[in-house]
């Protein structure tokens, strides 16, 4: 098979890069699984944006004292100034988010936010703009969708990219030349015992980076999110109680129903006190009280939740609900310029598996979506820039090679992370 572009993985950072690429290019998406299962689905919060020329030095300041200083500015700086764009974008397309009686859209606020100036559309908002970008994507007569399709090597010789090997649904191994290889294929979560992300995002593109020498950063650079539902039935992912439920109000009780913690510190720091508050008092979880969030918004913000939460046994309106901290989102990954171009030519990274930096150690709550579109777009406009056509000879592709190749994959990553030993990983979750 021969595409102009393929690009690997069907989230929103994906997608983004499909529908800012020019109409003239052939595109192949390929996904692991269905072109829904993704993590930009699960996305509750919503999507920060620059709200008003005023609010940019606080954004600024916020994204990098949650990142500990550690961020890359350029990055901090054209994500926040794309924002407007990227949102405008989104509009333009259909995506809808929660706006006044005037048409005003409304902001919220989540932990280690000063003001509000996130974007929602009730607390299913990856779900409203993925759904909308992969509609979209659908219409575009230059864009083809392979599912059930994994990416398991690239083609690549003298640091040069010429397309990938892919594992189809029937199990043949093939290759898939292309003039640009867009990796995009989300988190790591999938590696973890308890985790938010779905369990098939197991850092593949990472595994074959490492294969070939191609350049990563900050590895041990993983989120625990403070909040999840907790159970003690095997689940297949961590149900995530989002930040912005605390964002508007929410708190959180020891084992004796006293406050412990400010609970709008950055992500990091408060999943530090609740390991060392559930180690104090000897429990498996802390509790979440949503009944200080006045009854008309939690029903109208956090549908969702509420309905999650129902399902389970707990009725939010009348008592508090178990959380546990769990794996959530990775800062580090592939390294990348401020265009998502990687150390290898013709290979881009975007979304959940590039690092530009922008995170910092610590991701501030609501900046992923925004990270994955603002970059994918730009990758898509240095590919749109690159006139030349490659050309590899057919490549004899070893099968035997590709055989258990999960496993193998998997320690490759793992033994990486725990090389760069993050001390969150060494705990008892990892390993699935
Ligand atoms: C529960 C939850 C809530 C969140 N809430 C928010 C929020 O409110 N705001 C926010 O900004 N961020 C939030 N995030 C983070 C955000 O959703 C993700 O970081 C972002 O959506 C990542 O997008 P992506 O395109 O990089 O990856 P994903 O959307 O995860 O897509 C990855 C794609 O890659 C494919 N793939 C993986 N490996 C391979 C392979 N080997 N071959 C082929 N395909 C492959 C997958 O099938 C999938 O299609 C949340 C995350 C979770 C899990």
């Amino acid at each position: 098979m021969k595409t102009d572009v393929l690009i690997v993985g069907s989230g929103c950072s994906g997608l983004y890069c499909a529908m800012n690429l020019p109409r003239d290019k052939q595109i192949l998406i390929i996904t692991k699984s269905d072109l829904e299962s993704n993590d930009s689905f699960l996305a509750q919060g919503g999507m920060c944006v620059l709200k008003s020329k005023e609010d940019y030095q606080s954004y600024f300041e916020d994204t990098l004292k949650a990142g500990h200083y550690e961020n890359d500015k350029k990055s901090v700086e054209i994500m926040i100034k794309n924002s407007p764009d990227v949102l405008a974008d989104l509009i333009s397309y259909g995506a809808d988010f929660q706006k006044d009686r005037a048409g005003n859209l409304i902001y919220t606020k989540e932990g280690a936010h000063t003001h509000p100036r996130i974007v929602y559309h009730e607390d299913v908002t990856g779900r409203e703009i993925t759904s909308t970008l992969l509609h979209k994507v659908k219409e575009l007569d230059n864009v083809t969708f392979l599912e059930y399709t994994t990416l398991v090597d690239l083609i690549c010789e003298n640091n040069c990219c010429y397309g990938g090997v892919v594992r189809t649904k029937d199990g043949k191994i093939q290759s898939i030349e292309a003039d640009h290889t867009v990796l995009a294929t989300g988190g790591i979560g999938g590696l973890y015992k308890h985790s938010t992300n779905f369990k098939h995002l197991t850092g593949d593109s990472l595994a074959i980076a490492l294969k070939h020498g191609i350049e990563l950063e900050h590895v041990d650079y993983i989120q625990i999110h403070p909040t999840t539902l907790y159970s003690d039935k095997p689940e297949d992912r961590s149900f995530l109680i989002s930040e912005s439920v605390r964002g508007e109000g929410a708190k959180l009780y020891d084992k004796n129903g006293h406050r412990f913690v400010d609970e709008l510190l950055p992500r990091d720091l408060l999943t530090q006190k609740i390991h060392e508050q559930m180690e104090k008092d000897g429990t498996d979880y802390v509790w979440e009280d949503l009944r200080t969030i006045p009854e008309e918004e939690l029903k109208n913000h956090f549908p969702n939740i509420i309905e999650h939460c129902k399902q389970m046994g707990y009725d939010v309106f009348k008592e508090c609900i178990p959380v546990v901290p769990a794996q959530h989102y990775f800062m580090g990954g592939i390294k990348v310029n401020h265009e998502s171009h990687t150390s290898m030519e013709h290979l881009y990274a975007v979304g959940e598996t590039a690092c530009n930096g922008v995170h910092g150690r610590n991701r501030l709550a609501s900046n992923s979506l925004l990270e994955s579109l603002v970059f994918a777009k730009r990758a898509a406009g240095e590919i749109a820039n690159c006139k030349v056509h490659l050309y590899h000879e057919p490549i004899d592709i070893d099968k035997e090679a590709y055989i258990d190749l999960e496993n193998k994959y998997r320690e490759l990553v793992l033994t990486e992370i725990e090389r760069q030993s993050h001390k969150y990983v060494r705990s008892s979750n990892i390993g699935a």
